[in-house]
């Protein structure tokens, strides 16, 4: 072993010892060795036991400790803390910066014990409440993360599409004329994926491959293939094709499910069309090539919802819970955006972190959301989204129920269940009379927490047989429900509610990968919720 990679466990043991509150001065001592074998001109491994303990700073039990490395690759006392503490919370100790004391704050008053639910706390805010953790400090530890996470070579659709953006700009300026066009899973829409890719005209891919060593951090080229990594971490794949055969090299690269059962055509055609029509389909749209349908050919891309077919907003929170902008200007932003209402639905009492309403407060809010009512003309609809508890009944009374005009009801704690009880306790919820959604049905966080296991066949039949929609949770973390299951959900005659889960104004941008998850599952516009105008959306709400 290096100096160094004993040093690193060194560092690795003082830090596991910090996070269980061990003795401060023999963490000090081993966070020592870290930086007194860094200086050492030697390896350690060369050296003596004498002339290892005449080292300052390492005394016997270091020397001993080194020794067991050295002799075996492992140290006990560090294998140890390492069985005691928690994978995630392992992980995150890695992360440059964040440290023990942080972490443990994290742990002890938030239960996070994992990179991906620090993340997504940060993301509702969750962190300001505690001491010595301000603004600052939440934003400069989710960049820490998103680092972290990325580097591992998978990335979810929206981080993407801000990189492809950025890469964009910079190909302009060597190509103005740029004729690329998005292809592979990017083109596809995937929610979480390992690359961007580009099909380009062959004399463009050619000026690209002059500037590859200026645009990327590392590059190969070959077959008339460019790949690069850009800004460090981000894999981007460059295919050429020319006139030709463009149309037959876009369908080519941007693959998908779909041609598992299909031919693709020998000869070359200039256009996508050309390649379906060949086949005898319609223009199957990208995103929606994944499908797995019995028959293609009655697929009809204009019957897919879009961005412009939604009317009102479902799932926002405010100041009264845990969102960053008030209450008016949530509303404000949803008027100015065109829409026709909005959903208030901050969290119920239990969800203590999120400073959830109690019934006191939630008379407050309503009094706020009828003098908004009283003066615009623009609908605030009194919503919850009120917490599923541990044996699936509700968070609040039937009767405090039946006030609220749109009641979402979603699980946040106590995540870890087996298949039967997670489908039990969201079932008793969605047999509950009042309830009228079910709010992000798996609870995952894409990249970052694998969603309890739940039955989806049983949640959706019983959705159906309560007129219960189901929330398609648009934050680029959650899409849940799965795509893949709202086929399924359509077919039982569930309604899909494309709900942004805002926690700020900026938050209500997330609805786009709303649609496009929906629309990756064919989703038509007569079977979203949130496509109903305003006295259609309440009549359907309450006719349940
Ligand atoms: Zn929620
Ligand atoms: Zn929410």
């Amino acid at each position: 072993m290096t100096n160094k990679e004993i040093g690193s466990k060194f560092q690795e043991l003082a830090q596991l010892m910090e996070f269980h509150g061990e003795n401060p001065f023999k963490i000090r001592t081993y966070q020592n060795v870290y930086a007194t074998l860094r200086k050492l001109n030697e390896e350690v491994g060369t050296l003596t036991e004498e002339q290892l303990q005449s080292i300052k700073g390492i005394g016997s039990a270091v020397a001993g400790k080194i020794r067991e490395l050295e002799d075996h690759g492992e140290m006990r006392t560090l294998r140890k803390y390492q069985d005691m503490t928690p994978a995630g919370v392992q992980e995150m100790l890695t992360i440059r910066g964040l440290g023990p004391k942080k972490i443990r704050m994290l742990y002890d008053h938030l239960q996070i014990e994992s990179v991906g639910e620090l993340r997504y706390a940060i993301l509702e805010n969750r962190l300001l409440e505690l001491p010595g953790f301000g603004v600052k400090t939440q934003e400069d530890i989710l960049q820490k993360i998103q680092y972290f996470q990325e580097a591992k070579g998978q990335f979810r659709l929206a981080t993407l599409d801000v990189v492809a953006e950025r890469l964009l700009t910079r190909i302009k300026a060597i190509v103005p004329e740029w004729e690329g066009q998005p292809t592979g899973d990017f083109r596809r829409r995937m929610q979480v994926l390992s690359e961007i890719a580009f099909l380009v005209p062959t004399v463009q891919l050619k000026q690209i491959g002059t500037w590859a060593s200026e645009l990327f951090t590392s590059y190969q080229q070959s077959n008339g293939e460019l790949a690069g990594i850009f800004d460090e971490i981000y894999p981007v794949r460059f295919y050429g094709a020319d006139d030709a055969n463009w149309g037959s090299e876009l369908a080519k690269t941007t693959g998908g499910h779909m041609w598992e059962s299909f031919e693709m055509p020998a000869q070359p055609f200039q256009s996508e069309a050309e390649v379906f029509n060949a086949l005898q389909l319609p223009y199957i749209t990208p995103e929606c090539r994944d499908l797995r349908i019995p028959d293609y050919s009655t697929f009809d891309p204009d019957a897919l919802i879009r961005a412009s077919d939604i009317k009102g907003m479902i799932h926002v929170h405010t100041t009264y819970s845990d969102g960053i902008n008030s209450l008016d200007e949530m509303a404000a932003a949803a008027k100015s955006s065109g829409y026709e209402y909005l959903v208030i639905t901050d969290h119920s009492k239990s969800a203590v972190y999120a400073n959830g309403l109690t019934v006191d407060r939630l008379r407050n809010q309503w009094d706020a959301i009828d003098a908004w009512n009283r003066n615009h003309a623009f609908t605030i609809l009194k919503g919850i989204e009120c917490d599923i508890l541990t044996d699936g009944s509700m968070d609040y009374d039937s009767d405090v129920l039946r006030e609220f005009e749109v009641v979402i009801a979603s699980i946040h704690a106590q995540l870890k269940m087996d298949e039967e009880k997670a489908t039990n306790r969201l079932i008793r919820a969605i047999e509950h009379p009042n309830v009228h959604i079910l709010g992000h049905l798996t609870g995952r966080l894409l990249l970052s927490r694998a969603g309890y296991p739940v039955n989806h066949q049983k949640v959706i039949d019983a959705c159906a047989s309560n007129q219960v929609s189901i929330e398609l949770n648009a934050n680029p973390f959650r899409l849940d429900i799965d795509w893949t299951w709202i086929p399924y959900a359509c077919d039982k005659g569930v309604r899909i509610a494309i709900n942004p889960d805002a926690h700020s104004v900026r938050g209500y941008e997330d609805i786009t990968y709303g649609i496009t998850a929906a629309r990756k599952a064919g989703l038509k516009r007569s079977e979203c919720l949130n496509v109903l105008g305003k006295q259609d959306f309440i009549d359907y709400i309450r006719s349940k």
